[in-house]
């Protein structure tokens, strides 16, 4: 087997990978706007504000768009969804609320809401305004751990009440996977943190970073201190292979990878000209398309099952194939072949359904020459990382909470990745938003006693 390992940064210019990492879809102009916003229907039962996990006015922001009113569209929007400006990005509309548009039984197109949510809160975050106003203070303080999608949103929506919230966070900046892990294309100009100063602008929230639950400050001190906790921890920690060589050069986590592809100058990371990424999701995906607009040669995801189970959505499995990306499915890894220099190919054998919901491998194999290999085959919640005692309840790797997103423990609450559900950042906002909504109704009443399932 070669061993070249022909890795390094640069394989495109300075001038290409910007073109490449451009705006997957360009903003709408007003005129656009009017003209989309002009073939909404207005749907007396709108199936596209069922259809939102956040519930959205959808009929409600597109008609203020289309008599002028921008900044009321985008107050309608974010009244719901805090962070509408990243769900306007990032949201799978082709399986939530344009999947449902009456439009595309006429006209097998959409009102593109997701377009023209996003031409409304730029609006409003272009233009530094601040519509929400915070109420008297109210007394109360909340801790929130996890300043991501699902924290922030909390957090955002215990200060309209008037409670005072500190938000600990463990990693240097803000916005979880906002700001470290979607796709840097979809995310362009520092939208995470300008979305970030937007929330925290309301008042009443005091963010800290680098302070670690578990590590710097502990549940049961935060439960003591404070009068409710919600925890917004998303997933800490990745799924292994458990091959020999795993842990050899050029190995990776896609997350990880991903990570520095949102932190880091472009041009300096190291990328392969053959590339193996293993896994289906929308992580899998993601690192597969981004790798190969920094100049992979060839890309090729591989995922076990057959491409209808696939995490990943039609529209994410077309961006990546028009990007160039070979998909190959019914194959799992069998072994990870390196040398002193790293990982050199990867070897799969065939695989195919076992008849019970599982897979099978079906003896025969192929091997990929490979100078970098991605890892993306799932994330989980370690629940060790909080502390030795008084955890809330585990239920399938997550932790369990009741429709008001209440755990086991009275006064903490949880959301977003770290609990069960679609791992979506419009999920993780709607999980916040209902925590917050409960906590407030729990502090009315004077308690936080919240054993109730
Ligand atoms: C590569 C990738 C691409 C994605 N692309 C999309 C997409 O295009 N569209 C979409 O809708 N969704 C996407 N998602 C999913 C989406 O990002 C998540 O569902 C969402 O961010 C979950 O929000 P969260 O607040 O629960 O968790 P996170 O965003 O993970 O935030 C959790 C925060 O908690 C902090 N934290 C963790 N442990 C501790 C601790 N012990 N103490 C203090 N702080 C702690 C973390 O540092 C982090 O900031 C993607 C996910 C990945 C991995
Ligand atoms: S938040 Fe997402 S699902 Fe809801 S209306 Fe906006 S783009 Fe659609």
């Amino acid at each position: 087997m070669s061993s070249t390992h022909d890795v390094r940064p640069g394989r495109l210019s300075a001038a290409e990978i910007a073109r490449n990492y451009g705006d997957l879809h360009p903003p709408l102009n007003a005129h656009q706007a009017a003209v989309e916003a002009a073939r909404c229907l207005f749907c007396h039962d709108a199936p596209c504000t069922e259809a939102c996990p956040t519930g959205i006015d959808i009929p409600g922001f597109i008609r203020k768009i289309s008599t002028g009113n921008t900044q009321g569209a985008a107050v309608t929007i974010l009244s719901e969804n805090i962070m509408g400006a990243t769900c306007a990005n990032v949201c799978p509309v082709e399986e939530l609320c344009e999947q449902v548009c009456v439009r595309n039984t006429a006209e097998e197109q959409p009102v593109r809401i997701g377009r023209l949510q996003r031409f409304a809160t730029d609006f409003l975050l272009e233009n530094g305004i601040q519509p929400f106003r915070r109420p008297p203070e109210s007394g109360k303080r909340i801790a929130v751990v996890g300043a991501g999608p699902a924290g922030l949103s909390c957090a955002h929506r215990l200060a309209m009440h008037g409670h005072r919230v500190t938000v600990f966070e463990a990693r240097a900046k803000p916005g979880g996977l906002n700001e470290y892990g979607i796709a840097a294309y979809k995310m362009l100009d520092e939208r995470a943190a300008r979305e970030v100063e937007f929330i925290l602008d309301v008042g009443g929230i005091e963010l800290q970073n680098e302070v670690q639950l578990g590590v710097d400050i502990y549940l049961d001190d935060l439960r003591e201190e404070f009068d409710a906790v919600f925890l917004g921890l998303g997933h800490n920690s990745v799924n292994r292979l458990r091959l020999e060589a795993e842990d050899a050069a050029e190995v990776h986590d896609a997350v990880d990878y991903i990570a520095r592809i949102r932190q880091e100058d472009l041009a300096t990371l190291p990328v392969g000209r053959r590339v193996v990424v293993i896994g289906g999701g929308n992580t899998a995906i993601d690192i597969a398309v981004q790798i190969k607009k920094l100049g992979a040669e060839y890309v090729t995801l591989v995922y076990r099952r057959g491409p209808d189970v696939m995490g990943a959505t039609d529209y994410e499995r077309a961006v990546a194939q028009t990007s160039g990306v070979l998909i190959k499915t019914w194959a799992r890894p069998s072994a990870l072949e390196a040398d002193d220099g790293g990982v050199t190919s990867v070897t799969f054998e065939y695989s195919r359904s076992d008849g019970s919901g599982g897979v099978e491998g079906a003896g025969e194999t192929f091997t990929i020459e490979a100078d970098q290999v991605f890892k993306a085959i799932g994330q989980g919640f370690d629940a060790s990382a909080l502390s030795a005692e008084g955890l809330p309840a585990i239920e399938q790797g997550r932790i369990r909470v009741d429709t008001e997103r209440r755990t086991s423990l009275p006064g903490v609450w949880a959301g977003g990745d770290c609990v069960a559900g679609k791992d979506l950042t419009v999920v993780a906002v709607e999980d916040g938003k209902r925590a917050a909504e409960s906590i407030h109704r729990a502090l009315l009443a004077g308690a936080t006693d919240n054993r109730g399932d």
